[in-house]
Order: structure tokens, then C-alpha cells, then sequence
């Protein structure tokens, strides 16, 4: 789809970025010795070719060679959504009676006899019956290829990564203003995914856990009703061209116990001290170790019990992944969720989560809604 809404840039589609992305998917596959590489509809295709593919039953891939043309596979009802990206690519359709797996095999020629890369999000079905058709094949992941491309965003991504965090935050500036108490987390959650939509966002996602729920980190939502004395965490987002927001605030209604004022003065402390220990060159674990030695001095250690944070992009979780354990070292251009959190279980959670984008001078918010604790009715 072209890109005009937004103002970004007024080239067609075809002409940028995706040439170029294909053409340095090529130049690594050189560099780890992969000959094919084939992607399935998924946020890879969409990286690369600026399409996400439609995921269903149908058989549609990407397949490209080290060397030369990329071949796009798709059913023949999905090829006329393919228009802009005929420039790019060799456009195979395949009629309802014909077998798209064989069709592909021939697509690969040679290549079926060295090693092919499949998408970490292609379907298992396929990879399965696409190493029948191509028995002598090696297969390797396709994650590890693209992961030093995806991972460094350009100004483009950085730019609808920071517009959909800011609108974000509009939407919890103006979840504050109205009271909560006797609304169920469901409700909660229609009401934060309605203030995305408002905004022109596609909602993606809005867990909140209130009171004990609060303590589960992935909770969803439920028919629990939010009293006075609940923690609220609200972690939501939505997306933008693609592009992911990712944020999570913790809101109290009535007036919080000491406990967990306490508590969420050192989640704050902890995404301040990972934040500040951004900077090009630093690994990714010494973020972690960061957040994690502030809630450990704290007497929180324990209570912490999830990783830093996750790249995002055109995925809500990618590349890289700010663990104890990850020594990759930060680059310009990554971005990255910073969430340090506590979760009592029975009692409350508390957790704090903005997206980041590493610059050559260090740390870059592209979150700035509030992080005082709020007190709402
Ligand atoms: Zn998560
Ligand atoms: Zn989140
Ligand atoms: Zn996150």
C-alpha cells in the first residue's frame, strides 16, 4: 500500500524501501551461505516487500534466491493485491486445482539442493510439506537472516514507531480524566482500544489487571469489577503502517497504600536507570542488569520477574531482547521496549513500559505520557 497518509514519502512503493531491503537480504544470505530463502504472510513478508501476505490455508510465499529475481507464489485470487510490488518480484499465481508446493519446488531449482531458510512465522504445515518436495535440502531459520536487518530501523520506522507511541500517550492522557471505579477491566479495555482507534490507530492489543489480577503479568482482562484500593496496570497498544506501540501504565484508584507507593517509586527508578544505561555499544543484558539492580536494592529482586524488555517494530516482540544472558551490543537505530515491573501475587502488580530507540548520544523516549502515579475515581 502506498504510504501517502502519513507524509513520509511520496515514493511508489515498488521503488522504496523494499528494493533495497531485498537486495541486503541477498547480500546476508551471501555472508551465512543460505541459498533460498522463503517467507510465508507475516511481518517478514511485510518488511520486505511492504505487503503482509494474507494468512489462511492457500499456500503464498516469498521465495528468494541468493542471486536474482525474487518470485512471490500466491493463489490467483490474492495476485491482483500484488500490483505495486510487481517490480519487485516475479509474480507465480497458482489456479485452485494446481499444487502450490510443487509449484514452489520448481520456483527453487537448484537451490533445493543447498540450504534454504524458512520465515520463523511460516507455517509449520508448509515448512513441512515444502522439506517433503525438497528432501536434500538444509533448513535453517529464517530469524537469524533478517534479524540484523529488521533490528536497525530507518528514519521512516523510527518516525511511525514515535508517531504511534505519541498518539499512545494521548490516549492516556485522556483515559486519566475519567473515572474507572465500578467499570470491569473488559470495559477498561474497550475504553483505552476505543482512544486508539480514535486516534487512527489499528488497536492491537489492551491486557489490564486490577487489584490481585494486577500480579500476572500477561493477564488479559476480565468481568472483574475495579473498586477503590485497586492497582490498575494497563498495558495496550496499537499500530500504525504496521509499526507497533507498546505501553504500559499503572494507574491506583483511591489513595494507594504506602506498600505500593513504595513499590512503584522503584518500578519509576527502574525504567529510569534502564533508560539511561542505553547507549550505542552497551549489551543488551546490561540493560537488564540496570533495571534489575535498582529493584534488587529495593528488596524487589524477587518480585521481578520477567525480562527488561523486547525489541518492536513491525512486530510487537522481535529483536532484541534485553535479557541477562544477551550480550549483543546496542547499535543506532534499535528500538525497544523498556519495562521493568514488581507483581505481588494476591496483591497487586505495578509495571512501567516505554518504547526506546537507541541514538548515537544515548536513549531516546518515544513515550512521554505520565509516569507519576495517578489517583483515580
Ligand atoms: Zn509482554
Ligand atoms: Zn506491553
Ligand atoms: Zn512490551
Amino acid at each position: 500500500m502506498p504510504h501517502t497518509e502519513t507524509g513520509f514519502q511520496d515514493f511508489p512503493v515498488a521503488a522504496f524501501p523494499y528494493a533495497d531491503r531485498l537486495r541486503r537480504s541477498q547480500a546476508e544470505m551471501a555472508r551465512q551461505g543460505i541459498d533460498l530463502l522463503i517467507i510465508g504472510a507475516s511481518a517478514d513478508l511485510q518488511y520486505l516487500i511492504g505487503y503482509a501476505g494474507h494468512e489462511s490455508e492457500r499456500l503464498s510465499v516469498l521465495v528468494l534466491p541468493r542471486d536474482g529475481v525474487p518470485h512471490y507464489v500466491v493463489p490467483g485470487l490474492e495476485a491482483p493485491l500484488l500490483h505495486e510490488q510487481r517490480d519487485l518480484m516475479e509474480i507465480v499465481p497458482w489456479e485452485e486445482t494446481e499444487d502450490p508446493v510443487a509449484k514452489t519446488a520448481a520456483v527453487a531449482g537448484p537451490a533445493a539442493l543447498g540450504t534454504i531458510a524458512a520465515g520463523d512465522e511460516l507455517w509449520s504445515v508448509f515448512t513441512i510439506r515444502l522439506q517433503q518436495a525438497m528432501p536434500r535440502a538444509h533448513w535453517a531459520e529464517g530469524g537469524q537472516l533478517l534479524r540484523p536487518l529488521r533490528m536497525i530501523k530507518d528514519e521512516r520506522e523510527i518516525a511511525l514507531l514515535a508517531e504511534a507511541a505519541r498518539r499512545t500517550d494521548e490516549s492516556w492522557e485522556e483515559f486519566l480524566t475519567t473515572a474507572i471505579t465500578g467499570l470491569t477491566e473488559w470495559e477498561v479495555r474497550d475504553r483505552l482500544m476505543g482512544l486508539l482507534a480514535a486516534r487512527g490507530l489499528d488497536p492491537v492489543f489492551c491486557n489490564v489487571g486490577s487489584g490481585p489480577n494486577g500480579a500476572s503479568p500477561h493477564q488479559t482482562a476480565t468481568d472483574r469489577a475495579i473498586g477503590p484500593g485497586d492497582g490498575v496496570v494497563c498495558d495496550w497498544g496499537g499500530t500504525l503502517e504496521g509499526y507497533n506501540s507498546d505501553v504500559t501504565r499503572t494507574a491506583h484508584v483511591g489513595e494507594p497504600s504506602p506498600e505500593f507507593v513504595r513499590a512503584y517509586e522503584a518500578v519509576v527508578a527502574a525504567n529510569q536507570a534502564a533508560f539511561d544505561a542505553v547507549r550505542p555499544g552497551a549489551a543488551c543484558q546490561d540493560i537488564d542488569r540496570a533495571a534489575r539492580g535498582v529493584l534488587t536494592a529495593a528488596g524487589y529482586g524477587d518480585a521481578f520477574i520477567h525480562r527488561t524488555g523486547h525489541g518492536l517494530g513491525l512486530s510487537l516482540h522481535e529483536e532484541p531482547y534485553l535479557v541477562e544472558g544477551n550480550t549483543l551490543p546496542l547499535e543506532e537505530g534499535m528500538v525497544f521496549s523498556d519495562e521493568p515491573g514488581v507483581y505481588f501475587p494476591g496483591q497487586f502488580g505495578i509495571r512501567i513500559e516505554d518504547t526506546v530507540v537507541c541514538t548515537t548520544s544515548g536513549g531516546r523516549r518515544l513515550n512521554d505520557a505520565t509516569r507519576d502515579l495517578r489517583v483515580m475515581g
